[in-house]
């Protein structure tokens, strides 16, 4: 049996981790569950599966988690050290699926008990990109992309030499604002914002998909996961997402990546990795599709790109304040308090300043460093004179 946990459980990711797991039960011993406010669901899939321990984020629910877990035989705990002690736990391979720069330590500790870390949460990258690898390293022990894109890449290089790869192609949807002039943009409002035209998915990344920051997060992902050089990684906007991402050789020829948009496909790839399993994903049905679009990325409406590659370029804390200054941002907008447009201003204006002449490239990048950076740029998105009009 492996043994499994699960960060973020009660997420979209984490439901789909658990539906493939409980297809096939009796192969699993699942160890830890963490998951947020959704008590009901956390409790629920402790129990049904049996886990050694359920975790939430917030300590103020631990009375209803261990009331919700009374009886079970399930532990409760919470709070941020009670994640990092759920992550030390000896267990085969574990699923971050923690939304946001709250899935780097544990998805840390993880990796330093040299457990196999099925990575979704991309900030973790962004942020520490070169921590989390070399700490993989050095450990033994290895970090599968389950991020769809970075998954197809992945799939797409076993059995070639990475110098022989001239460029990888990222797809994206392009959101449900892909036609939409930049004078419209501005009048988006959170409910337009949260309908995503092809993928099911929560909340704060259905939004960044919708303003390109999503894809921007990805072009630093594939950077910091392949090693790729920023020059050979490029976006193209393809509205049905069936092509999750293609790469090309030098020789020319482009390798793709077709599925449907599920999730499941890249979950169960990392999940019974270096192993293919049958998984419950519908099969495409070209003749039905017809034809596939593509189309470049219009930077100028959505500045995320362009921002990306601004924090390739410098370097180091770049990642951490990006990523900080856009959560930040993204809350502002939730909270209606900003407009659609103002998130990459806000992004655009942290960066800016953090970057402006005080090394943020050359500072050593320890998770202590990163926090601390992570903490400013948040700080600064809230006292921007846009967030704070
Ligand atoms: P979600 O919002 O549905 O779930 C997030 C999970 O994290 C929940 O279990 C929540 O309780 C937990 N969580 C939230 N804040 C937390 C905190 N501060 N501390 C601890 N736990 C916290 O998000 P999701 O869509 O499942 O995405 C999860 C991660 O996977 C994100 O990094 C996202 O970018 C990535 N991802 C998601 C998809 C997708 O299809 N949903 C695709 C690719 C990558
Ligand atoms: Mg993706």
């Amino acid at each position: 049996m492996r043994r499994i946990s699960i960060f973020g459980s009660t997420g979209s990711i984490g439901q789909s981790t658990l539906d493939l797991i409980r297809r096939d039960r009796e192969a699993y011993r699942v160890v830890a569950l963490t998951g947020g406010r959704n008590i009901a669901r956390l409790a629920r899939d402790a129990r049904d599966l049996g886990a050694d321990v359920a975790v939430t984020a917030h300590e103020d629910c631990l009375p209803d988690l261990r009331e919700a877990l009374a009886g079970s035989g399930v532990q409760a705990a919470a709070g941020p050290h009670a994640l990092l002690e759920a992550a030390e736990r000896e267990a085969d391979w574990i699923m971050s699926a923690i939304v946001g720069a709250a899935g780097l330590a544990p998805g840390l500790h993880a990796l330093r008990h040299g457990t196999t870390l099925a990575l979704a949460n991309k900030e973790s990258l962004v942020t520490a990109g070169p921590l989390l690898m070399s700490e993989a390293r050095s450990h033994g022990t290895r970090v599968l992309p389950v991020d769809s894109e970075h998954s197809a890449v992945f799939q797409a290089l076993v059995g070639e030499e990475r110098g022989e790869v001239e460029r990888v192609i990222l797809t994206a949807s392009g959101g449900p604002f892909r036609d939409w002039p930049r004078e419209r943009l501005g009048t988006v409002t959170l409910e337009q914002a949260c309908r995503h035209p092809s993928w099911d998915m929560g909340q704060r990344i259905t939004i960044d998909s919708a303003s390109m920051f999503n894809k921007a997060l990805e072009l630093i992902e594939t950077r910091e996961y392949f090693g790729f050089t920023p020059a050979q990684i490029e976006v193209i906007v393809h509205p049905g997402s069936y092509v999750h991402a293609l790469v090309g050789f030098r020789d020319g020829a482009l390798m793709a990546h077709l599925g449907a948009p599920d999730m499941r496909h890249a979950i169960g790839y990392a999940l019974h990795w270096p192993e293919r399993r049958a998984l419950p994903v519908e099969r495409l049905d070209l003749a039905r599709i017809g034809r596939l679009r593509f189309e470049a990325p219009d930077e100028t409406r959505f500045p995320a790109l362009r921002l990306a590659r601004e924090v390739m370029e410098i370097g180091g804390l770049a990642g951490a304040v990006f990523n900080a200054a856009k959560e930040a941002a993204l809350d502002l907008f939730i909270a209606r308090q900003i407009g659609f447009l103002d998130m990459a201003r806000i992004v655009e204006a942290v960066l800016g300043e953090m970057s402006a002449g005080t090394g943020l490239g050359r500072e050593a990048l320890s998770l202590e460093t990163v926090l601390a950076a992570d903490r400013e740029a948040r700080a600064r998105a809230h006292a921007t004179p846009i967030a704070a009009q």
